[in-house]
């Protein structure tokens, strides 16, 4: 399989204007926070916009056993081999 890399930049939600990540924070394992800048002077927003896994495309080929704390049950059950 191939797999293309893609920028995790995003668009202001207030102007469209592409924006600068300025900070970034792993809250836990799965889910990391990022604060970005808008580069439009005339905008500058700062707003905050959350990564964190919502499904599976395909499953781990890992064990059970090796999946980090905390991670959802739920997420899991899709995620891994039963
Ligand atoms: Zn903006």
């Amino acid at each position: 399989m191939r797999h293309q890399a893609f920028a995790n930049g995003t668009n202001c939600p207030v102007c469209g204007t592409r924006c600068s990540s300025i900070r970034a924070d792993q809250l836990t394992p799965q889910v990391r926070e990022v604060t970005y800048l808008c580069r439009n002077p005339k905008c500058t927003c700062q707003f905050v916009a959350s990564i964190a896994p919502v499904r599976v495309i395909m499953p781990s080929q890992l064990p059970p056993t090796a999946a980090l704390q905390g991670t959802p049950t739920a997420f899991l059950s899709a995620a891994q081999p039963a």
